[in-house]
């Protein structure tokens, strides 16, 4: 947020709203020095015509240019920390669709929904938007080595953007805790992979120690720039939509980052006169891993206080599987200041609106069906009415974990704890002998 004293285009500002203490653009923080809340990049007013910036960004489309090319960039006008674009770093990340899923429609207790599907992205998660804006601070800082903790969306793309930077990447894994598919695109893409023999907690401060020795680019999710390219998910939506507000964006909280980016994008671009409300956030958690779910609920009774962590987080929706989230102080305020909600599902729910949006054509990965199991609950609860107009935020590409798809199918998939998942939109494969006569018969 732009406060009337600032001077600086860019800056740091301390999140904390008791301290909202100001650094240099420059600076290499994660946390505010003075109180050690979050810190987010503070823009100047920005003085532009929204009409004429709406036609700014729409001509881009036809642009030949990398960066007009970018579904990120091609909004850089809304955040403007760069003083160079020689130094952004892109693999035309963004431009995903929005698509219609009528049948999912119908299983979430809506009239029609639209899925904003991140999927699309050059590394198959919406980890991208942010990535390109975390890489590019990074060159623009004159960093040679960037890491991450993750085992999986986060490292797959940083891997990426890296190699595409000339970076050396680090990836920090917790030993024998390894998501296959994420992490085979991280080796692919070359970075250097360390499995230490400790939980994700320990080797995030391990991590922060070896940064701050050597001088290593941290792009965690506590990173200000990440959250910076992921706000252009919802520019992107709003331009797609011809800046038509939905009365719901839906989409899953693990770390929160994204949740926080949506309500600080759609909060700026209200500010900058490219829309004149909000809708409405809505976050789905996964029942085993639901710490936002449970403050939302304290705060809704009126007994407020700070986030519980769950020591022990469980889903098979990996991508959500987050006991400790860094941004809920964010999360917890654009979720206020946007009238919306959390909610939270089960593993068969997540597993069976997975499958619903498969038969749309459409698929995603597991975390991203929390959020029509979360729309069916919330329609079902009269929080959100069948007309809504609802855009849900499928956040990974479906091949991200073929193996929960084939245990699903199959009736193989088990919860955490050993409780099994029902097919009951199972679709197996059927054996069949080398004979038209018996396979026409099975036909018909
Ligand atoms: C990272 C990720 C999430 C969680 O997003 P947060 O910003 O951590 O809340 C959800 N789905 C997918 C596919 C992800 O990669
Ligand atoms: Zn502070």
């Amino acid at each position: 947020m732009a406060s009337a004293t600032q001077t600086a285009a860019a800056e740091l500002v301390c999140f904390n709203e008791g301290c909202r203490a100001r650094y240099a653009i420059t600076e290499v923080l994660y946390n505010c020095p003075q109180c050690g809340g979050l810190i987010e990049a503070g823009y100047a007013r920005l003085d532009a015509d929204p009409e004429m910036l709406k036609r700014t960004f729409r001509d881009r489309r036809t642009s030949n240019a990398p960066l007009d090319q970018s579904g990120v960039w091609r909004y850089r006008e809304l955040f403007p920390f760069l003083d160079d674009y020689r130094h952004a770093v892109t693999l035309r990340e963004g431009n995903t669709p929005l698509l219609n899923g009528p049948i999912a429609a119908k299983y979430g207790g809506l009239d029609r929904i639209t899925f904003k599907h991140q999927g699309f992205n050059p590394t198959g998660s919406f980890k991208d938007n942010g990535m390109t804006c975390g890489t590019s601070q990074a060159v623009r800082l004159g960093m040679k080595r960037v890491a991450c903790v993750s085992t999986g969306n986060t490292s797959a793309s940083m891997a990426a953007y890296a190699a595409t930077a000339g970076l050396e990447a680090l990836i920090f894994l917790p030993h024998g805790n390894i998501s296959f598919g994420k992490l085979a695109q991280a080796l692919e893409y070359g970075a250097k992979t360390l499995q230490v023999e400790a939980n994700f907690d320990q080797i995030l401060a391990l991590v922060r120690v070896l940064a701050e020795r050597l001088g290593i680019y941290l792009l965690n999710s506590m990173n200000p720039f990440r959250i910076e390219g992921q706000k252009a998910i919802m520019f992107e939506m709003l331009d797609q939509l011809d800046w038509r507000v939905p009365d719901w964006v839906v989409l899953p909280g693990g770390n929160l980052g994204n949740t926080s980016a949506f309500g600080k994008g759609l909060r700026e671009a209200k500010a900058a006169g490219l829309i004149d409300k909000l809708p409405r956030l809505a976050v789905i958690q996964a029942e085993g891993s639901a710490p936002f779910h449970e403050l939302w609920t304290r705060e809704v009774s009126g007994k407020g206080g700070g986030l519980c962590p769950v020591s022990k987080p469980e889903t098979l929706a990996t991508a959500i599987r987050i006991g400790d989230p860094v941004s809920w102080p964010k999360a917890l305020h654009e979720v206020r200041t946007s009238g919306g909600t959390v909610e939270k599902v089960t593993e068969q729910e997540i597993a069976d609106a997975k499958a619903q949006i498969g038969l749309c054509g459409i698929g995603c990965e597991p975390a991203s069906a929390a959020t029509l199991a979360g729309i069916r609950k919330l329609t079902a609860n009269g929080v959100i009415d069948r007309g809504a107009d609802v855009v849900a935020v499928l956040t990974g590409n479906l091949l991200k974990d073929p193996d929960y798809i084939y245990r699903y199918h199959t009736g193989q998939l088990e919860a955490p704890g050993g409780v099994k998942i029902q097919p009951t939109f199972g679709n197996k494969a059927i054996v069949v002998p080398n004979d038209p006569d018996k396979i026409a018969a099975l036909l018909a």
